[in-house]
Formats: C-alpha cells, structure tokens, sequence
C-alpha cells in the first residue's frame, strides 16, 4: 500500500437490503396513497418482529428514544429511577424529560451492566423504578433485579436498544421485566432507518402506548389523554420488512468480523474484551474493547489516534459517562467509579456485517501496535 492509500474504515455502516427488494416493497404504496397511521407495512412489521423477537406486544415508535418516553410515560413514572452512567444519554434525558429524576448506581466490571448488589442501597421512599441498560447487548441480570424490584414493589424498564435478537436460553431479550425498549436505528444491529420498538406482555400497557403515540386518541376518535405523535411511516415498516429478511445473515457476518477481533486481541496484555455471556445468544452489535493503560503502555485516547492516523474510525462509546456530562455533571446522586473507568477506558472498534475479516485484522494490529507508536 502507498503511504496516501489509508484504508478507511468507518465504525459502522447500516445494513440496507438490495434496492430493487425496497423498491418492491414500496410499490403497493404508490397504489394505496396509504403513508403512514398504522398501514398495512407498519402492521406485517409489528406482527414479524412480534414472532422474530418472541414477545407480546411489539408498539412501534418513531425512534427508541420515544419508545423509551412512551413506557416512563404509560406507568407514569415521576419519582426516582435508579439507572446507571454507562449509556446514551438518551436513556437518562428520557427520565429527565419525563420528569423523574434519575439515581446513578455502579456497574459491574466485566458486562458493564448494573451492579444488582448496589441497588437495594439507592432504594428511597421515592424510587419508582430501575430503568437497566442491556449494554453492547450484554444481559443485565434481570433475576436479581426482579427479586429487588418484586421486594420493593418498582417497576423494571430495560433500555434493550442494543439487544434486538439476543436471547437467553431461547428467550428473547426484550420479553424481560415490565416492558422494554429497543432502537431500529440505522446504526443498530437491525434498522428501520429510524425507529424503535416498545415491548412488553402487558396488553392494557401496549394499548396506552399505542394511543399516546397518536395523540391520545382511542378508536372513535375520542382523546383519552394528551398524547403526542410518534408513529413509524409506512417507508420505514417496508426498510424494516426488507431488513428483517436478511438479519441473520447480516449478523452471521459481523459474527465472523468479531471473532476475528478476538483470535487477534485475546490475550494481549492490558487489551480487555467483554466475555460472552452463558446461555445468551448475541447480535454482534458492537466491538467494545477496554484499554488498562497501566497493563497495555499506552492510554485509550492513544489508541483512538493510532486508528485516526490510519484511516480507522473508532468510537468513545460511550465517553464520557453521563454524570459527568454537560447538563448532567453534579445534578444527581452518584457513585460510580466502576463506569467512570469503563468511559475513560472504552473504545469501540468498527464492526458491520460488510466489515471483511482482513480489516478486522488490520484494525487489530493497529492497536496492538500502538503502544509502541
Ligand atoms: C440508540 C440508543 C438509544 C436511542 O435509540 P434511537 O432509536 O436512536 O432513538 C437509546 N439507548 C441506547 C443505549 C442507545 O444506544
């Protein structure tokens, strides 16, 4: 290679179907004038990913974000929740804006997910529910969280946005705790373009989330609450009819991308991979890899700039951790050094399911070598 000829790779790329199969499936539209309202795409989609993700109820939103909203909102949260740092920050401006107030409790070291262990400690007479974060699509505990929140009598929420398809022991992911929500993002393992799900076995729960998404209406065109607007199009249900058809491929394929990562980075000293999960079946949504600056000889934002240098976009995902965020830095209660950590350590690699395994190597080597750069 020439010494102008970077590779350029990106972090992630959207999985998109073959254009004639999108054109195909959008074509009954230009008959129907039918766009948005809950139309026949949106309808296959929902009853699809109600099978695909084996849960109840599937209500689809416009985003995840809204679908986070929409659950906060239908068990009318606006107390305490006690959350973690480790996240998007969609996960904890969807408490704040739903006015609730957000209490940050630690993760655990090796999933990243909530500490069980730290909750019970954050519990006040205030707290209403803990909402978890299915990091990088790995499991909270949710046994140990239920028998907190059974004990105590709060609900769970689980921002399952990273964990389309994960199941455990054949269970999906998104059937755990009262309800959950999930992102169709274009970045996620599986896209509508934009949009996102809601989840939950609760039938009286999907129906309210269903009505608030359009405006609070109830089929006679009453408004029973003040509702908002957050309905999937009719083009996004038919980009996530086409999707669906080839998820599994597309995850097979970053599947192979991610274990080339580890054969190349297992075991190289202060280079620290999340380990799977017993039981759980995952998506490979993402690439998490945690400096030790101490143990590896060089920090994460060393690494990061090594791939900068050779054309290899990476992320701080997430970076920095939310309480120490803009608006968010000393608002809350918190007490979490384990994410601190994580944040300052954390980078992500790139992985999609184009993302062939001779970049997956190349990338490796990149930082294994960048200690020494
Ligand atoms: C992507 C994401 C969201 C938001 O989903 P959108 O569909 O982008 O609104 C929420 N939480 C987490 C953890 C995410 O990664």
């Amino acid at each position: 290679m020439k010494e102008t000829e970077k590779p350029n790779i990106p972090v992630t790329r959207s999985s998109m179907p073959p254009f004639e199969e999108y054109i195909e499936e959008i074509h009954s539209l230009w008959d129907s004038h039918w766009l948005t309202n809950c139309g026949v795409k949106h309808q296959q989609l929902q009853s699809k990913l109600q099978e695909y993700l084996k849960v109840k109820h599937v209500e689809m939103f416009v985003n995840g974000h809204s679908a986070i909203e929409a659950i906060l909102e239908a068990f009318n949260i606006q107390g305490e929740v006690i959350t973690t740092s480790f996240t998007f920050v969609s996960t904890t401006n969807a408490i704040v804006r739903r006015g609730a107030t957000p209490v940050f409790v630690d993760v655990e070291p090796e999933w990243l997910t909530i500490d069980p262990k730290k909750i019970e400690a954050a519990i006040t007479s205030k707290t209403e529910a803990i909402l978890a974060v299915h990091v990088y699509g790995n499991l909270c505990e949710i046994d140990e969280i239920q028998s907190i929140a059974s004990k105590h009598g709060l609900k769970v929420i689980y921002d399952a946005a990273h964990a389309f398809g994960v199941t455990k022991n054949n269970v999906g992911a998104l059937s755990f705790g009262d309800a959950s929500a999930v992102s169709f993002h274009a970045t996620k393992a599986f896209n509508t373009i934009e949009g996102g799900a809601a989840c939950t076995s609760n039938s009286s729960l999907a129906q309210v989330m269903a009505r608030n998404r359009n405006f609070g209406l109830d089929i006679s065109g009453n408004c029973v609450e003040p509702g908002g607007n957050a309905k999937m199009n009719e083009f996004c249900a038919a980009m996530g009819l086409c999707n669906l058809r080839h998820v599994d491929e597309e995850i097979a394929k970053r599947k192979a991308a991610y274990d080339e990562y580890v054969d190349q980075l297992q075991g190289v000293p202060g280079v620290c991979l999340l380990k799977d999960q017993p039981g759980v079946k995952r998506n490979y949504a993402y690439m998490p890899v945690l400096i030790d600056p101490e143990k590896f000889g060089a920090t994460r934002d060393d690494v990061f700039e090594a791939l900068e240098r050779e054309g290899v976009h990476t992320r701080k995902y997430f970076y920095p951790a939310i309480n120490e965020m803009g608006w968010y830095k000393n608002r809350f209660v918190s007490d979490t050094p384990i994410a601190s950590r994580a944040a300052k350590n954390v980078i992500t690699l790139p992985l999609y399911a184009d993302l062939s395994i001779e970049n997956a190597r190349q990338v490796s080597s990149i930082v294994k070598d960048a200690k020494n750069a």
